[in-house]
Parts: C-alpha cells; sequence; structure tokens
C-alpha cells in the first residue's frame, strides 16, 4: 500500500476508532485520534488537558486553535509517514489548517472516508459503549461485551463509560456533527477526495471496504 494521508469521519460512534485501530495494527498506517489525545492530556492534567476538559466532557468542539496547536506538534513529529486521521478535522478552518501543515511537508490529504451511520444507531451504540482505562480499547455491552463483566480482555483493565457517552451529551455531539462536521464532507466532495461507507455494514465488512479504498488509492 502506499503512503497514503487518510481522514476518517463518521458520526461519533460510527466506528471510525475500531476502524482506524485495524488499520493501524494490520496496515502500518500512523493512528491518529484527536479524541484520545485530548483524553490522554485530560488524565494526566496537563495545561492542554485542563484547556480542553470542559469541552469534551459535555460534547462540544475544543476550540479549532486548541486543536491544529495539537495536531502541529504531531506532524512536526510524524512528517511523511502513513497517517490515519480520526475525529479530525471537524470543522472547514480544521480542514484548511491540515491541508496547509501538509503542504508544508510537500503532502495531502489523499482520501477522506465517511464511516455513515443514522443518529437512532449512534445514540445505541453509544450508550453499551465502554473503554478500557489503560490501554483504551473499546467494548460494546451489546454487541462486544468484554469477557468478564467491567474487566478489559487484553490487559485486566478497568472499563468506564465515558461521560460524554451519557444520553442527552450523545445527542449534543450529533447536532454539532450535522452542523460542524458535515460541511466537511462537502469541502472533500469537492475536491474529489470522498468515499463513503455504510457504517451498520459491521466491523469486519467496514474494514473490507476501506482495504479495498485505499489499495485502489
Ligand atoms: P467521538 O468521535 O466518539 O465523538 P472523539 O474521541 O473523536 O469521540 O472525541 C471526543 C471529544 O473530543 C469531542 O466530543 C470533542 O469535545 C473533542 N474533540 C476531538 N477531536 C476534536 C476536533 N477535531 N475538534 C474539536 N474537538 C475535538
Ligand atoms: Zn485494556
Amino acid at each position: 500500500m502506499k503512503a497514503l494521508n487518510v481522514v476518517l469521519i463518521g458520526p461519533p460512534g460510527s466506528g471510525k476508532g475500531t476502524q482506524a485501530e485495524l488499520l493501524r495494527d494490520k496496515n502500518g498506517f500512523v493512528h491518529y485520534s484527536t479524541g484520545e489525545v485530548f483524553r490522554d492530556h485530560i488524565a494526566r492534567k496537563t495545561p492542554v488537558g485542563l484547556q480542553v476538559e470542559e469541552y469534551v466532557t459535555s460534547g462540544r468542539l475544543v476550540p479549532d486553535d486548541v486543536v491544529l496547536r495539537v495536531v502541529n506538534a504531531f506532524m512536526a513529529e510524524h512528517a511523511g509517514k502513513p497517517t490515519l486521521f480520526d475525529g479530525f478535522p471537524r470543522t472547514i478552518p480544521q480542514a484548511e489548517g491540515l491541508d496547509e501543515v501538509l503542504a508544508e511537508q510537500k503532502s495531502a490529504v489523499d482520501m477522506a472516508v465517511l464511516v455513515d451511520l443514522p443518529d437512532d444507531d449512534v445514540v445505541k451504540r453509544l450508550t453499551a459503549r465502554r473503554q478500557c482505562r489503560k490501554c483504551s480499547k473499546i467494548f460494546n455491552l451489546t454487541f462486544k461485551p468484554p469477557k468478564v463483566a467491567g474487566v478489559c480482555d487484553d490487559c485486566g483493565g478497568e472499563l468506564y463509560q465515558r461521560k460524554d457517552d451519557s444520553d442527552t451529551v450523545i445527542r449534543d455531539r450529533l447536532s454539532t456533527y450535522h452542523k460542524q462536521t458535515e460541511p466537511v464532507l462537502h469541502y472533500y466532495s469537492e475536491q474529489g477526495k470522498l468515499k463513503r461507507i455504510d457504517g451498520a455494514l459491521g466491523r469486519d465488512r467496514v474494514y473490507e471496504e476501506i482495504t479495498r479504498l485505499i489499495s485502489a488509492a
């Protein structure tokens, strides 16, 4: 596979994080999730963490300038590697900021993949989602329950429910997605870079589709 820069877009709970992990483990992509980066900063109580905590726990978008500062720092370290952007860009200014920093490295976004899912499915999936505190692995009480309740299959870490996975916060995140992130789809579609995958197909089929798109690129 070529050293592609791929942007994964989708509503919360569409499974893009899971796909990004698969593509990292099996296809050698660097996986860059701004949500994971922010949760890590919050857990370590760094200055960035204190600045973004309110936004992340209430499901609102972190301001673009903060997001772009964190992304630019990452890009400085990982220039030239095939990268999968998960949960970024989420606004037009973020998409423009990513184009700029990639252009400085004589690189570009090669493909944007929308993993699509209807709102009702999103709510169903997210309220059942649990995550490992130690290794960040994601479980779902309905579709992919852990072998032992509350315990991570992989590392034995404690499973928890993210604060932003409560019902009301999920509704807010969805409306933010429709308002702020859907224009980003249009941005990539105008450049002929957008591909759409049905997120309801399930983990393995979605992964097959994504790898097919990437090999064809
Ligand atoms: P999900 O895709 O399931 O909503 P993420 O882990 O991608 O979860 O993001 C969690 C939260 O982190 C978001 O609700 C938002 O507050 C913040 N966040 C992550 N990425 C961005 C971004 N690119 N721009 C603004 N805020 C972000
Ligand atoms: Zn774990």
